[in-house]
């Protein structure tokens, strides 16, 4: 079996680990007779696989008891409006970041529903990093604040909390979910789309503050209203069983590598490993603002265009697959997610060595 080294940026990359466990119970669930695609999410059996995954991803991601777990279906993109819908029900005002495409995408959406206001952008420097914002830069008056946390297509994360005073504060946390410890108490509501680090496509993860339900605009869509997917604990209607499973598979490999302090430590050092490189090489470079750089999604570019697609051609031919950059950035692009173990990003960096001594 030949696994390639997939640097896609979602879906992406699961641990081996996971994927047999998977495979060993695939067709026969724990002498269940059925495979977990073929059970009712209603059925005791099920139900153990929902509540686990819900306990391990509150006791992994250290989720406080007043905040709701959601298991809820759409992607992340589907949230871009359940967040105003929800929450915009006291002034119908919320501040908005824009620090690259998905955030720009949210803030538009939130615009059908309410009275957005811009508060900053850094669309100036195409989004290579993140506005030094302070609680003077937000409406006390607004119902939410809203930041993408790790900008996927642009490779940068916020270095700090923003502080929002009273106001709650709302990230996409898609591509940055249970990478490294987040103090969740800092925020009202973090959300995400779990195809980055967390499970197969098909599951988006709302992590509420309890207080924050129940005010959600009279026209809101059932599906879409977190207070009653909460009280419905995410089984409104069927969720998304396969996915909430392989999360719980997830989160038991974070606890065998030993927590998330651990997996936070080695996610780290691999992006260290790539920015190190870039920042000492002749032929690439990373265009990021060095304190705004995500350790998820490392982005780069080589000295031409020319170069850049022969880079990825070549490296696809090595194994080393979805290095592309996102279309509408061009470059490459790098997604180092938990389940890249390190030596993928050291054979990386090592054919990317290669590869400048052969082109300069
Ligand atoms: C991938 C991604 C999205 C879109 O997620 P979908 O689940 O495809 O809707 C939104 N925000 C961020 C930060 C992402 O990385």
């Amino acid at each position: 079996m030949a696994r390639v080294y997939n640097f896609s940026a979602g879906p992406s990359m699961l641990p081996l680990e996971v994927l047999q466990e998977a495979q060993a119970d695939l067709i026969d669930y724990k002498g269940s007779g059925q495979s977990v695609m073929e059970m009712s999410h209603r059925s005791k059996v099920y139900n153990e696989i929902i509540k686990g995954a819900e306990a391990l991803f509150r006791r992994v991601y250290n989720v406080p008891e007043n905040y709701k777990i959601l298991f809820l279906q759409g992607g992340a993109s589907t949230q871009f409006a359940a967040v105003p819908l929800n929450l915009l029900g006291k002034t119908g005002k919320a501040d908005y970041v824009v620090t690259g495409q998905f955030a720009s995408k949210a803030y538009q959406e939130a615009q059908k529903y309410g009275e957005i206001r811009l508060v900053a952008s850094s669309k100036d420097k195409t989004f290579s990093y993140i506005p030094e914002l302070t609680r003077a830069d937000f409406d006390p008056e607004a119902d939410y604040a809203y930041v993408c946390f790790n900008n996927t297509i642009f490779g940068t994360k916020f270095p700090y909390i923003p502080d929002t005073g009273d106001v709650p504060l709302v990230a996409d946390i898609s591509s940055c979910m249970i990478s490294e410890p987040l103090d969740i108490s800092k925020f009202g509501v973090v959300y995400g789309g779990a195809q980055k680090n967390v499970a197969p496509a098909g599951l988006t993860v709302v992590i509420v503050r309890e207080d924050l339900l129940g005010g959600a605009r009279a026209d809101t869509p059932v599906m879409l209203n977190w207070k009653e997917q909460a009280d419905g604990e995410s089984m409104y209607n069927t969720p998304p069983c396969w996915s909430i499973y392989i999360c719980k598979l997830v989160l038991e490999w974070i606890e065998r590598l030993g927590g998330l302090e651990v997996l936070a430590e080695q996610n780290r050092k691999k992006a260290q490993v790539l920015y190190d490189f870039l920042d000492s090489s002749k032929l690439f470079s990373n265009p990021v603002r060095k304190e705004d750089r995500s350790i998820m999604n490392v982005t780069f570019v080589a000295a031409t265009d020319e170069l850049n697609d022969k880079f990825v051609k070549e490296a696809a031919a090595a194994g080393f697959v979805n290095l592309k950059g996102h279309r509408s950035v061009g470059g490459m692009r790098a997604s180092i997610y938990n389940a890249m173990p390190p030596e993928g990003v050291d054979a990386l960096v090592a054919f990317m060595r290669d590869f400048e001594s052969a082109n300069a």
